[in-house]
């Protein structure tokens, strides 16, 4: 089965082919570590045949993998926090829209509704005083619309 044997851990020609020294010059430091993870952590020294020098370099990709963690982690928690600020300025903005958002509301409500009227536009604080005008200003319309209840079609 190849295909299960290229995928097992650990890689040891991904190990053999990365050099701490290349990571110490900050060299592909991200993906490299990245991709060497899992195979350092599925490192059996018991079941292993591995010689000091291969032990040397595991120990020293497994430092350079702790660094890398750690400034990621400490990366992380400035992210989370500076998110956390920003989430805090969020809620206080969304707090004040809604305020605005009431304050308008209360204060487009406060003029009351006005009757219009449908031949001349002219503005009426209630019904009544629409109709008064109707009747006055323009009586066929008035009658009509008397005539045929509320149906104004
Ligand atoms: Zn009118």
């Amino acid at each position: 089965m190849p295909e299960t044997e290229s995928e097992a851990l650990p890689d040891w020609k991904l190990l053999a082919d990365i050099s701490p020294q290349l990571i110490d010059r900050g060299i592909a430091v991200t993906d490299t570590l990245q991709a060497i993870l899992p195979s350092i952590l599925a490192v059996d020294a018991d079941d292993e045949e591995l010689g000091i020098d291969a032990l040397k370099k595991l120990l020293r990709l497994s430092q350079q993998a702790i660094e890398y963690l750690l400034k990621t982690q400490s990366v992380l928690m400035e992210e989370r926090d500076s998110r956390a600020a920003e989430l805090d300025r969020n809620k206080i903005q969304v707090k004040k829209l809604i305020n605005d958002l009431m304050n308008k509301k209360m204060s487009n409500s406060s003029p009351p509704d006005t009757f219009n009227c449908p031949s001349c536009n002219k503005k009426f604080l209630t019904d009544v005083f629409l109709m008064d005008h109707q009747k006055r200003r323009h009586p066929e319309t008035a009658k009509a619309s008397e005539a045929s209840g509320e149906d104004d079609q």
